[in-house]
């Protein structure tokens, strides 16, 4: 589009201005005749594009660019620019038409030519309501960057060269970038002295990791010293970081070789002139189930393998080899990865815990951890002589035992017991009760999960400790990495606090860019009536809501020790019956339906009551706080007596409930910048573009609906005063007949023929583009 934004944008709204016409106008609402370039919605490929035929009364028959004739629905057909450029717009607002098929192709178009991201943006006034700061003009343009995963590197696009390109340059005079959207963020702080937030997110595969990297690369690149410091300075500190907690908490899965296991908040602290000076990363719910669980052909966590093809000394100090040799690795037929070495991520993973500060002594243990973690997973168990009781099986279970306690320091016998026994306390006494084999293994299982989530923790808090919190840092620049909305065949807890997550970020990002636009419309008594968008709050609170909502009952459920997953699922019925969020799916007797923001989603609750129980078994405790290794003991504190009887139990779900409220207590002190990632296809290669995914993904993260409102709404609003100083020249007479403000705007605005804006009570309020019309005009006088 050779046009610049604003009369481009006038030129196309000039024409149109009912939202529904702006908005999915389709044939029943705009003329289309006989030759009209349109787009007909297509059960395979979502849309199709072709001209006019035929039309007769509410049908047309239409001929399709892939040769295909098809006869559609007028309110099927929706019209197509006719002077789309072939290789698509930078910035969506710049479409004259704004519906699904003209986004979608636009994404498609840029895509064929390797032109991965695209800007959506909208605008956003009401910052200088919120912070009574201005931002020059008097309208920000707030910026949705799409980023469309290539499956393929561009390492041009990212190379030294482009950030120093990026540096500085407006928003919108270089080609959308996640460096456009960090450096605008980086001077937004700097010269308004406010934090910001980049918020990343998509579905898995999507390339929110990749993005993230990007984005702390320009960071460390704008925030960085460039003096002699150069090792472990604190930047350094920073993208380091990414390496190990990705070596511990990535995986392969089937959406992604590389998916992270966790959600990441990294805070980015500033000093006065702008430098880094500290940064906190906070991680949530890393998937704990996938140490001892895992399905082919997916991984278990990155650390594994990369130890198994360790150096020999390694190897031979750990009693490792072949990861085909043991049970948490050789549940799945996957061990190598395509285009990874893993005896070099081994020795890059070191390295990168060199820089974050983890010494080597430090290292010996994690990684001493680890194998032992590979080796409890051999134990096996048979049954023993007592009855229901169990023993290791064989010589080998015994040989695998007896490493895990020289790895973890730890008593041999004790050990076993602790896997083969059960202690229980009654009041007066304690009885000791075995274990079948069954049991036994999950105790076992139960041990490996919470030895690696400590483990995890402490990497994230080593690491935080190491690189420091600037305690005078007045600024910071938050990057948000975190799951995107699932819906599975099968959820279960972990989706379902995925699925709170996002619809957490969704109200955040409804209230930001829809409810405070709404409330300055309302405020100014504007007819705001058709936007309709939609608030979620119904849906937290089904979720979430202390007491009764489906968290609440599930750790009630919890603390009741006859509860089942089916008087669960028995109490949610009858609590939420009439909830029009909630359902019971047909013949299901223990699933449940929500209506989420991104669509209906049905949970299994099978596991969820024990997946939301964070307890860590008595004796495991005793074992490992006994441990003759203090990095192994460090890793289960004695909790005071008095601590640990109170918190007997402890709820996943609620806790991570809390977790989410901080961060978004930090988000909303923060102004935020949005990056969606799309994923083109599910078989992760280059150049295919599903179009029912995009479209789906598209939809699901609210795109759709940010670009709608910003072309719908009122983005230029000037204060009577001001309007009429800026263009009294259009109309002279207009103040002369009236020294009433608003009577003069109306008369001005009635010479000068707009049409479509609306008078408030303190301002007038244009639609996009007609700020250029008249400027235009004025320069004609
Ligand atoms: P998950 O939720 O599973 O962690 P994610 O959204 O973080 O997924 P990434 O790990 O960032 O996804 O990306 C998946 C893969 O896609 C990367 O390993 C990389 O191969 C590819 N990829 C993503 N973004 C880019 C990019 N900008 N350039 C090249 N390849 C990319
Ligand atoms: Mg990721």
């Amino acid at each position: 589009c050779s046009l610049s934004d604003e009369s481009f944008l006038s030129s196309s709204l000039g024409i149109i201005y009912s939202l529904d016409e702006l908005w999915g106008a389709h044939a029943g609402q705009v003329d289309l005749a006989v030759g009209s370039l349109v787009w007909t919605e297509d059960p395979e490929v979502t849309w199709l594009d072709g001209e006019v035929e035929e039309v007769n009364n509410e049908e047309f028959k239409i001929y399709c660019t892939s040769g295909k004739t098809v006869v559609a629905k007028a309110s099927n057909v929706y019209p197509k620019d006719a002077e789309f450029p072939p290789s698509g717009v930078d910035d969506m607002t710049k479409l004259a038409y704004l519906h699904e098929p003209g986004v979608l192709y636009n994404l498609k178009c840029r895509y064929d030519i390797n032109e991965i991201y695209v800007n959506a943006s909208y605008h956003c006034y009401y910052f200088m309501q919120l912070y009574s700061f201005s931002f020059g003009s008097g309208t920000y343009t707030g910026n949705i960057l799409i980023a469309v995963n290539p499956f393929r590197r561009l390492p041009h696009l990212y190379d030294n060269h482009m950030m120093e390109q990026y540096k500085g340059a407006a928003l919108g005079e270089l080609s959308p970038h996640p460096f456009a959207l960090a450096d605008s963020a980086y001077r937004l702080m700097i010269n308004e002295g406010i934090s910001q937030s980049i918020l990343v997110s998509g579905e898995s595969g999507a390339g929110k990791t990749e993005s993230t990297k990007m984005l702390m690369q320009y960071l460390a690149h704008m925030g960085g010293r460039t003096t002699t410091e150069k090792k472990r300075s604190v930047e350094q500190q920073v993208l380091e970081s990414n390496p190990v907690l990705e070596a511990f908490g990535n995986a392969k899965t089937v959406r992604n070789n590389n998916s992270s296991r966790f959600g990441k908040f990294v805070e980015i602290q500033f000093d006065q002139r702008g430098r880094i000076s500290g940064a906190a990363i906070r991680t949530y719910l890393l998937e704990r189930s996938r140490v001892c669980q895992v399905s082919d052909p997916e991984r278990n966590y990155h650390c594994f393998y990369m130890l198994c093809a360790a150096p020999t000394k390694d190897i031979e100090k750990y009693k490792l080899g072949n990861p085909r040799t043991f049970h948490y690795l050789n549940q799945s037929n996957c061990y190598e990865l395509d285009g990874v070495d893993d005896s070099k991520e081994y020795v890059a993973t070191r390295r990168a815990m060199d820089v974050v500060g983890i010494g080597s002594g430090d290292q010996d243990a994690i990684f001493r951890v680890v194998a032992a973690i590979l080796h409890l997973g051999n134990v096996e168990f048979a049954k023993g002589e007592e009855p229901d009781s169990s023993e290791p099986k064989d010589d080998k279970s015994q040989f695998h035992l007896k490493t895990v306690a020289e790895l973890l320091m730890c008593d041999e016998k004790s050990l076993e017991d602790s896997l083969c026994k059960r202690v229980i306390m009654t009041r007066d006494e304690s009885i000791t009760k075995c274990l079948d084999p069954n049991s036994a293994a999950v105790n076992r299982d139960a041990l490996a999960k919470i030895v690696y989530s400590r483990l995890f923790d402490w990497l994230v808090n080593k690491i935080n400790y190491s690189i420091g919190q600037d305690p005078n840092s007045k600024t910071l620049i938050g990057v948000l990495d975190i799951y995107g909305f699932e819906s599975f065949k099968t959820n279960s807890f972990e989706q379902f606090c995925i699925n709170l997550t996002n619809e957490k970020l969704q109200q955040h990002f409804n209230q930001h860019v829809f409810k405070m636009e709404q409330e300055e419309y309302t405020r100014e008594e504007i007819d705001w009536s058709y936007i309709d968008f939609i608030d979620n709050q119904d849906v937290l609170d089904l979720l979430e809501k202390k007491p009764g909502g489906i968290i609440a009952l599930l750790d009630e459920a919890c603390m009741f020790p006859r509860s089942t997953y089916e008087t669960f699922a028995e109490k949610l019925y009858q609590t939420f019956k009439e909830h029009k969020r909630f359902s019971k799916p047909k013949l299901a007797r223990t699933d449940f339906t929500i209506s989420h923001y991104a669509g209906d989603v049905t949970y299994q609750t099978e596991f969820f009551l024990d997946k939301n129980k964070d307890y860590v078994v008595a004796e495991h405790q005793a074992l490992l706080s006994a441990s003759r290794c203090p990095f192994v003991s460090a890793l289960f504190p004695t909790l005071p007596e008095e601590s640990s009887k109170s918190s007997k139990f402890s709820s996943i779900g609620s806790r991570f409930k809390q977790q989410l409220q901080a961060l978004l207590e930090t988000l909303s002190a923060t102004e935020p910048h949005y990056i969606r990632c799309v994923k083109p296809n599910n078989v992760l290669k280059p150049g295919i573009f599903d179009n029912s995914n995009v479209l789906h993904q598209l939809r699901c993260g609210g795109v759709m609906e940010a670009i709608r409102i910003s072309c719908a709404g009122y983005p230029t609003r000037k204060p009577f005063h001001e309007f009429l100083t800026r263009f009294r020249i259009l109309a002279p007479n207009a103040l002369d007949v009236s020294h009433d403000e608003v009577i003069a705007c109306k008369r001005l605005l009635e010479k000068v023929n707009l049409k479509g804006y609306q008078i408030g009570k303190t301002k007038v309020f244009l639609r996009a583009g007609q700020m250029a019309e008249l400027d235009a005009q004025r320069k004609e006088v």
